[in-house]
């Protein structure tokens, strides 16, 4: 599990104060929860939680909630037992009270009390189902709707302090890639060189492994293939997508592809070019101004001309922060303008179903005029042993 922001500076290799920039969090929250018409936000364990109180709660069947008025003061029930654990994390320094519940109470009934008279509630959009509908109940006179149209305004568009937590995340990753060749060789399995990377990720910097994907030879044209006991052969190219959490709370995802042993496919190499040069002109052109669409549309386009746009099977990118995969998505009929401060991936993969497969992957944040990639190693084809 990751750990919670750390008290005071620094934040993300800049000095701001943590409760500064939460608090500001805070108020903007408030001011968007009462310009959408929404009387309260209910916030329960989650990168939503985190992203408001920097308290990495346990998601546990016990009920932890952020009670979040759109106007008035915020309070956090938690479980007896897990008081302990939200006051380490420093969230009454937020101005933030704590309301505790016993095992033998009911924690609605609580939540329910900091409500009274509201007509419209909001919840995180990946509450449990189960906590939802007890909600309800205990509020049969409030409105439910979803927080995410709230939260996802701020979240995708990140402070300086997040843009730098996010560079660090960024740079430690690429030193896993940058080490790949110690691992990455004829006759390893896709497992056994996957557990070597998810150790360095801890090692270089993360406190989270999030996701590893080793996908040699025709494994790598399955997008969200893992690993698997498939042993690595020479001459076959490999795709290698990994991320993780960084303790300040922020994610990493790069992906580089590399042949061992021998000299890749003959058919590899024309599909690779045409990638890399769509990838190249798509963190190119990113920048404020242009909309989240046209982005995947620039280098979509250079991939269909070229004879393999059925073979990009996904979209450009997603947006990146305190979880992997969130706002802005960087995808057809996404008219977004992008704005400073937006980060996200930009992915684009060429499949070849049953041979091999590609994606170069960065993540990149809008600066005033253009992006600035986070992610630095070769993106050319990595030739290993
Ligand atoms: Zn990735
Ligand atoms: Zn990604």
């Amino acid at each position: 599990m990751a750990q919670p922001l750390p008290p005071g500076p620094p934040f993300g290799g800049i000095v701001v104060r943590v409760s500064d920039e939460i608090r500001d969090r805070i108020r903007r929250t408030q001011r968007s929860t009462a310009a959408a018409g929404i009387d309260a936000l209910l916030v329960s364990p989650g990168a939503d939680l985190r992203y408001l109180t920097g308290y990495d709660a346990k998601p546990l069947e016990r009920l932890t909630c952020l009670v979040l008025p759109a106007d008035g003061d915020p309070v956090l029930i938690v479980p007896l037992l897990e008081r302990s654990a939200a006051k380490a994390a420093a969230v009454e320094d937020l101005g933030l009270s704590i309301a505790t519940w016993q095992e033998t109470e009911d924690p609605y009934a609580l939540t329910a009390s900091h409500l009274r008279g509201m007509t419209s509630v909001a919840v995180d959009n990946h509450m449990w189902a189960e906590k939802v509908l007890q909600l309800r109940a205990a509020l049969p006179d409030a409105e439910q709707v979803l927080a995410g149209p709230v939260l996802r305004e701020l979240r995708m568009r990140k402070t300086p302090a997040e843009v730098h937590a996010l560079r660090d995340a960024g740079a430690a990753i690429d030193r896993v890639h940058m080490r790949m060749g110690e691992w990455l060789r004829v006759g390893r399995t896709e497992r056994e060189v996957g557990a070597d990377i998810a150790g360095a990720i801890i090692d270089e910097g993360h406190v989270q492994v999030d996701f590893v994907i080793v996908g040699s030879g025709p494994h790598g044209a399955s997008p969200h293939h893992e690993v698997s006991d498939r042993v690595i052969q020479a001459g076959e190219t490999v795709v290698v997508d990994i991320g993780g959490t960084i303790a300040a709370g922020y994610c990493s995802d790069s992906t580089r592809n590399y042949v061992v042993g021998h000299h890749p496919p003959d058919d590899y190499a024309e599909y690779f070019a045409v990638l890399r040069a769509a990838q190249e002109a798509q963190c190119t052109y990113a920048r404020p101004g242009v909309t989240a669409e046209s982005v995947d549309a620039v280098g979509r386009e250079m991939i269909a001309a070229a004879g393999f746009g059925a073979a990009f099977i996904h979209r450009t990118g997603h947006g990146i922060g305190m979880e992997t995969h969130e706002d802005p998505y960087i995808v057809e009929g996404n008219d977004l303008v992008l704005e400073e401060g937006m980060a996200f991936s930009i992915e684009p993969g060429i499949y070849l179903e049953g041979r091999h497969g590609a994606r170069i992957e960065d993540i990149v944040v809008c600066t005033a005029d253009g992006a600035e990639r986070l992610n630095d190693t070769p993106r050319d084809l990595v030739t290993l042993g």
